[in-house]
């Protein structure tokens, strides 16, 4: 973070000025605090991104509660044909949302559009906006007397986003709310903020009004004045578990409704009987797309039994092939990591598994590509135990380890016991194992087969334990019952025939 004497312009710094979203306009900073962003791959600073105080945060929120009243009262059919606009756009233009996820994420740009497609499942699952909010009605409760539910709006909803999917998790967040009638505040991460104006510039030329959806950059000041204001209804959270249960806690004691979904530790159990190269394929991707930098990245291995010595050794032939460097160029496969510090953070637990007796079977700093771009090679910890650092802290980054374990129920005790519960898979030829795997397993999302098992649009996605605090996964059905609240009305009206106001047409009984 910088403390400017005044607020920064292209022409002072060379880079590019990432101003607020306000009232669907861009609407630049008076802090006179910003924070670099980076260009992973190249390591230069290519933006200054303001960061907000809590009057800016309260003009965006002032913004949105003006705007609630008339975009509340937009009909479905409306609101479901500006859900189908929003698509189209994004669907045309999301090579070009992949280029910017690249510019300041280093993700490699086929990634970036996966992350953008996967994004798309949401808005597309929120096309259907009018049966998704369907009530329920009992006729005749009583003599006369008829009940039906309905679900309305909170008001101002507001998002706080990760670095790791600068699209894709505020779609999750942005997507439902909107649709159910709710007016959004974005707060997206500082170290990769311009996605965020991409999509408040897309969703205005798809026809939303002003003040809709707003987006306020920053840091702690801006999450704090978000979970203070008393006009801010709900709040989505998706970050690491030590700021998700800050969030929780803050924002409940608000009095506001809270999902905040966490960190992660992702074991992948593989089975003596379990096809090896399948599972070495799979825990190659898993382990090292987007440089690890996912929440669903598969971080542990648990080989069970004589399967270990197999299932390394087929992990290992692969990582040559792993090209890493700039995510622009169309042969790389995983490009840098996402800032310096981070980079230099995940290398440390390289050395660290060594002093505390793991095997580095490969090590990704002696296979990091030159230069100044934040890159760190792939690499592989085998016996990795419990108690070393690796295991215990969410690395998020190219590291994958291995636990070796004598039994299956050995390795279901060690996903059980760690305090994450995000996503867990289990590769198996056994489905009846598979079964009882999906049956005792603590954690949110399970894969069989499947090693990163993000649910589809029309389920919901959230882990178990520290990897969410609150009661509600995020998008799918829950995402529409968190952005909504429910009424039930009960009532009578008299029987025509026994009215004494003339109903001007003949009453027949
Ligand atoms: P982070 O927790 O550092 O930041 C997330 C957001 O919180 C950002 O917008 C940031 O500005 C804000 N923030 C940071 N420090 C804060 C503070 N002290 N007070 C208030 N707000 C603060 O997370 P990150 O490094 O951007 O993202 C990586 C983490 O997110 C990983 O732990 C990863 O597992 C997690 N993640 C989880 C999921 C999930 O679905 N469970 C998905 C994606 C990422």
């Amino acid at each position: 973070m910088t403390e400017l004497a005044s607020p920064p312009t292209e022409r002072d710094t060379g880079v590019t000025r990432i101003t607020h979203w306000i009232d669907g306009k861009p609407t630049p900073g008076e802090s006179r605090r910003s924070g670099p962003v980076f260009d992973p791959a190249t390591g230069q600073q290519t933006g200054a991104v303001d960061f907000a105080t809590a009057e800016e945060v309260g003009k965006a929120v002032a913004a949105a509660k003006a705007a609630f009243p008339a975009w509340r009262a937009f009909s479905l059919a409306k609101r479901a044909e500006l859900m189908f606009r929003i698509r189209e756009l994004v669907h045309e233009r999301r090579d070009e949302a992949a280029r910017i996820l690249t510019a300041e994420h280093g993700k490699v740009l086929s990634d970036a559009r996966g992350e953008v497609t996967r994004g798309l499942e949401v808005i597309e699952f929120c096309c259907g906006i009018p049966h998704l909010l369907k009530g329920g009605m009992s006729e005749q409760a009583s003599t006369g007397i008829d009940v039906y539910s309905i679900r309305q709006p909170l008001g101002v909803g507001a998002g706080i986003t990760p670095f790791n999917f600068p699209a894709m998790v505020p779609m999750w967040m942005w997507a439902p709310a909107l649709a159910c009638g709710n007016t959004f505040v974005l707060k997206p991460s500082e170290k990769d903020p311009s996605a965020s104006l991409w999509t408040a510039e897309l969703l205005k030329e798809a026809g939303l009004p002003d003040g809709v959806f707003n987006v306020i950059h920053g840091d702690k000041v801006a999450v704090d004045a978000l979970l203070e204001h008393p006009d801010v209804k709900a709040v989505s959270f998706v970050g690491s578990t030590p700021i998700a249960r800050y969030i929780y806690e803050t924002g409940t004691k608000r009095g506001k409704r809270v999902q905040a979904l966490g960190g992660a530790k992702n074991h992948m159990v593989v089975l003596p009987d379990a096809d090896v190269d399948m599972a070495a394929d799979a825990a190659v991707s898993a382990a090292y797309g987007s440089a690890g930098e996912r929440c669903m990245a598969i971080s542990q291995v648990v080989a069970v039994g004589d399967v270990a010595d197999r299932l390394v050794a087929a992990i290992q032939q692969r990582l040559p092939k792993i090209k890493v460097g700039s995510g622009l160029e169309p042969d790389v496969e995983m490009g840098p990591l996402v800032t310096r510090e981070h980079r230099d953070k995940v290398a440390s637990y390289i050395e660290g598994a060594r002093e505390q007796g793991a095997t580095v079977v490969a090590d990704g700093r002696e296979t990091a590509p030159a230069g100044d771009g934040f890159f760190l090679g792939v690499s592989l910890l085998d016996d990795v135990t419990p108690e070393m650092d690796a295991y215990r802290d969410e690395i998020f980054g190219p590291v994958l380890g291995v636990t070796r374990v004598e039994t299956y129920d050995e390795a279901v005790r060690l996903i059980n016991e760690n305090p994450y519960g995000n996503g867990t898979a289990i590769f198996t030829r056994d489905g009846g194992v598979a079964r009882r795997f999906q049956f005792e397993v603590e954690a949110g999302m399970v894969g069989i087969n499947v090693p990163i098992p993000v649910p589809v649009a029309y389920y919901s996605f959230g882990g178990w334990k520290a990897s969410l605090f609150g009661d509600s996964h995020i998008y799918g059905p829950e995402g529409v019952n968190f952005y909504t609240r429910g009424k039930v009305v009960t009532s009578r009206w008299p029987d025509p025939a026994t009215s004494k106001v003339d109903l001007g047409f003949p009453q027949t009984r």
